[in-house]
């Protein structure tokens, strides 16, 4: 078997044990006779890994119970669409931080509905941070303030949580769900496409408060309702049901893992030994400011842009995947999520030692 050392922005690595155990039970689910992905989602069997993975991720999250866990499609995507349709009403605006690539998709989305007001923009630096809690204000009477809490292609996170008061506070949260502790409280709503750390594409994951679910008006088609999901425990139509099942073998390795705390722990330590080298020398040039840095996606540049691909292809013929940057920014993005193991992070080390002692 040769798996590669995975550092795909999206879909990403995912944990071995979680594949195997697929494999192992894809011919014959638990003594059905079929695969996951030839089950009724309304079988009793499937709706139990519905749950599973529900329960799972409360466990991991510690989602209180006024929070409904919903299953999705369209993947993250859809909710740039979705919540504002749903919590914002007529007349109202929504507040949004704006840090990049993905928190402006939601804003451009937020548009086309309603109002919305940018409070905070990182453009004047380039997208290399993220605002620090003191520098953003939520306006009153905003439906919600919404950010995205790591910026997938700029290489950014939030390292503090903005303060919105009793305005709910929405969180884009793709690349880094479950990637550290984050007290739900605070939010009113997290959503995540799952391709990132959690499961296949195709999967939303959308944590949301009870009272905002409610919310919906009746002029939102019913599929576009979050209350319908809700009501239906993620089975109103036909689940992505492979997706479901993969994401309740992934949080069930988390906890094998010690969980989020332990997974954290394993995070910052691969993260800290890659911006290490890249802080050890001018010949890497490290992207995000320095109290915004994600610990899930690393981005530098080199000296040329021939350079960076000259690094790309190189680590790619040395076993290393997924190291070019967004093909919007350039440059060279390393995405470190959960399932990235540590030995990858040091095969990646080792190579850019050797790569700057030839071409430094
Ligand atoms: C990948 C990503 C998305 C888009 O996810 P899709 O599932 O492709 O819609 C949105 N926001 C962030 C932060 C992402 O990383």
């Amino acid at each position: 078997m040769a798996r590669i050392c995975n550092f795909n922005a999206g879909p990403a690595a995912l944990p071995l044990p979680v594949l195997e155990r697929a494999q192992a039970e894809m011919v014959d689910y638990a003594g059905h006779g079929m695969s996951v992905m030839e089950l009724s989602h309304r079988a009793k069997s499937f709706m139990a890994i519905v749950e599973q993975a529900e329960g799972n991720i409360r466990q991991l999250m510690g989602v209180p119970d006024d929070y409904d866990i919903l299953f999705l499609q369209g993947g993250a995507s859809l909710q740039f669409a979705m919540f504002p349709l749903n919590l914002r009403p007529p007349g109202q605006a929504g507040a949004y931080v704006n840090t990049g690539s993905w928190a402006s998709k939601a804003i451009k989305e937020g548009k086309i509905t309603g109002e919305t007001a940018v409070v905070w923009d990182g453009k004047a630096e380039n997208y290399t941070r993220a605002p620090r809690p003191d520098e953003i204000a939520a306006p009153a009477g905003a439906a919600y303030l919404h950010i995205c809490s790591n910026e997938t292609i700029g290489g950014i996170r939030f390292s503090d949580f903005p303060e919105a008061g009793d305005v709910p506070l929405l969180a884009d949260m793709s690349s880094e769900i479950m990637s550290r502790v984050v007290d739900v409280r605070r939010f009113g709503m997290i959503y995540a496409g799952a391709q990132k750390n959690i499961g296949p594409s195709g999967l939303a994951l959308v944590i949301i408060r009870k009272d905002l679910v409610a919310r919906c008006p009746e002029t939102v088609p019913v599929f576009l309702r979050y209350a319908t999901h809700a009501a239906e425990h993620s089975l109103y139509n036909t689940p992505n049901t492979w997706g479901i099942y993969i994401t309740k073998l992934v949080t069930e390795w988390m906890l094998d893992q010690g969980g989020i705390p332990a997974i954290q722990q394993a995070n910052e330590a691969k993260a800290a030994a890659l911006y290490a080298v890249l802080d050890g020398s001018r010949f890497w040039r490290p992207v995000a400011q320095s109290a915004s840095r994600s610990i899930m996606n690393v981005c530098w540049r080199l000296a040329s842009s021939e350079l960076e691909e000259r690094f790309v292809k190189e680590a790619t013929a040395a076993g290393m995947e997924g190291l070019k940057g967004h093909r919007s920014v350039g440059g060279i993005r390393a995405s470190l999520y959960n399932a990235v193991p540590r030995a990858c992070v040091e095969t990646l080390i080792a190579f850019m030692g050797d790569f700057e002692r030839r071409h430094g």
